[in-house]
């Protein structure tokens, strides 16, 4: 342990993030870096607690609670703390395949759990994360690795997210041969169309995958499996299948006037602005955009936030987001105590520059929205809604409940569906005979990740619904290890 008197001598601090107002002009990240000092700082915050609840990784409430992938979080604090740079970087690795991508975008359940956040705010785990990979790709120390011998078998990984790219990173590692597939033109999953550029810059996703490339992995895009290949030529080239297509199907809302024009599901937005940005920087108009838009997103989630931030920075004329639940307490609530995630209200960053230009966070809880209303075009003009509270149903379930007389009526040319996803979609898993679970997703217990068909596994959101990049990461790398158990007898991955 790096300072004892470290958590009793520097208050938390993060760097600031560029302004709201100006941050919106462009599609750059937000965040910005401290310096070394500060960063050291930060660092002796860690006070070695002994048993540090940081890394365990439980779900607790069905909630992560510490890093679901273990990360050695002390050890690499220390090593900050004592300028061991090179050092903190090769705990990080031990355990992160990717920690230039959690490092950007966990939502960081290692804080919450933090034992230093019992009376006093935690230590900036994730922010000393994206600076120790950050640095090493600055001095030069991430580089190709490829594995000294090859074991002459072959691994198909469908799906390039987080998960699938986890999976094929740790069997390419041990010497297998890994060839994903990926239907979209680029690689990346979710990292690549999902989470907008200004959270995570595309060229940080891309710069760890042409790494991947040059270690070995074969990336195949442009290809679905089960429509341009049939899934079992996959059973049949290959000595193992490991399938991470994600959860991609979007929940939907079909109220009155859900057909008109300018209703679109959150995906359809971001993805085609991801697209037309890195294709053109947006010359080819190939998107939604919502310049001069009255603009609703109904869901209050992250992908709700990421509509609200891509919406600001196209110049939306007004901004209104929907959440059904009631706004979070501003603290812990005794029935959340630590080390839970704790459910409290944030104005993430999205809100934030909402309210910068608007006066006010976005945010409108307890509603519920009853129908779209539509021009003579067929064009979204009017959402009609009714605020509701929480009643108990007669089977016990909570359940909204309309607050008559609160209906209102809203102004909106587009209006974003950002209410959760489903489940995975039915063609690779119906061609391969896999068993589903009661949610739909593929069924492979956690831990094992072995489905119902001999040699084919199964991880990531496909598996346990969406859910988190580090869990993509944790069930990637748990499934890279029952595959190669599998194919091998025995297995030394972690
Ligand atoms: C808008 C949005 C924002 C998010 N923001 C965050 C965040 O800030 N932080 C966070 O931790 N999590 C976030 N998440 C969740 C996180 O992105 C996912 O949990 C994670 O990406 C899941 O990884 P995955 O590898 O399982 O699947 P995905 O990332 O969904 O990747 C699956 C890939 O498989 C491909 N595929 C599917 N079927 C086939 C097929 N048959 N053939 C070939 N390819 C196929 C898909 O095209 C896709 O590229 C966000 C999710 C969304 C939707
Ligand atoms: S991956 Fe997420 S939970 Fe794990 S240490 Fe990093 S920020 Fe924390």
């Amino acid at each position: 342990m790096g300072k004892p008197t470290g958590f009793t001598e520097y208050p938390r601090e993060l760097p600031a993030d560029r302004a709201p107002e100006t941050r919106v002009r462009d599609w750059k990240e937000f965040h910005l870096h401290f310096p070394e000092e500060k960063l050291r700082q930060q660092g002796a915050r860690c006070m070695d607690c002994g048993i540090p609840f940081c890394h365990t990784g439980a779900l607790i409430s069905g909630m992560a609670s510490g890093c679901p992938i273990h990360n050695l979080i002390p050890e690499w604090n220390d090593l900050v703390y004592r300028g061991l740079w090179r050092e903190a970087l090769e705990r990080l690795h031990k355990t992160n395949n990717f920690p230039e991508f959690t490092g950007r975008v966990c939502p960081a359940p290692c804080e919450g759990s933090c034992v230093l956040g019992m009376h006093t705010p935690p230590v900036t785990i994730k922010s000393l994360e994206c600076a120790i990979v950050d640095r090493a790709f600055e001095e030069g120390w991430v580089t190709p690795a490829p594995p000294a011998r090859r074991t002459g078998k072959q691994v198909a990984v469908v799906g390039s997210g987080p998960s699938g790219l986890a999976c094929a990173a740790q069997l390419n590692q041990t010497g297998h041969r890994v060839t994903v597939y990926e239907r979209a033109d680029r690689i990346g999953g979710l990292l690549m169309y999902g989470i907008p550029n200004m959270k995570l810059d595309k060229a940080t996703v891309q710069r760890r995958i042409d790494l991947m490339a040059a270690e070995g992995i074969t990336f195949v895009t442009n290809t679905e499996v089960g429509k341009d290949i049939p899934a079992s030529q996959l059973m049949k080239e290959f000595d193992a299948v490991v399938l991470c297509g994600g959860a991609t199907k979007p929940n939907n809302l079909p109220i009155e006037g859900r057909e008109l024009k300018g209703i679109h599901f959150a995906m359809e937005f971001l993805r085609a602005n991801t697209k037309s940005l890195l294709d053109s920087g947006h010359q080819d108009g190939h998107y939604i955009s919502t310049k001069d838009k009255h603009v609703i997103v109904i869901g209050g989630g992250d992908t709700g936030t990421d509509c609200v931030g891509t919406s600001m920075r196209h110049g939306c004329k007004s901004l209104t987001q929907f959440e059904i639940l009631s706004r979070p307490p501003d603290d812990r609530q005794p029935d959340n105590p630590w080390p839970e995630w704790p459910k409290v209200y944030r104005l993430d960053y999205g809100q934030e520059e909402a309210k910068a230009r608007f006066g006010d966070d976005p945010r409108q809880y307890l509603i519920m929205t009853k129908r779209f209303v539509g021009d003579e075009r067929g064009q979204v003009r009017e959402l009609h809604t009714v605020q509701v509270e929480w009643a108990s149903g007669d089977n016990g379930r909570p359940f909204p409940k309309e607050v008559p007389g609160t209906e209102k009526v809203w102004p909106a040319d587009l209006v974003f569906l950002a209410m959760g996803f489903r489940g995975p979609e039915d063609t690779v898993l119906e061609q391969l005979g896999v068993e589903r679970d009661e949610r739909s997703n593929a069924r492979a217990e956690h831990g094992r990740f072995v489905t119902n068909v001999k040699g084919v596994f199964a991880a990531g959101d496909m598996r346990r619904g969406q859910s988190l990049v580090v869990w993509a990461i944790n069930e990637g790398r748990g499934a890279a290890r029952e595959c190669d158990r599998y194919l091998m007898g025995s297995t030394n991955l972690p």
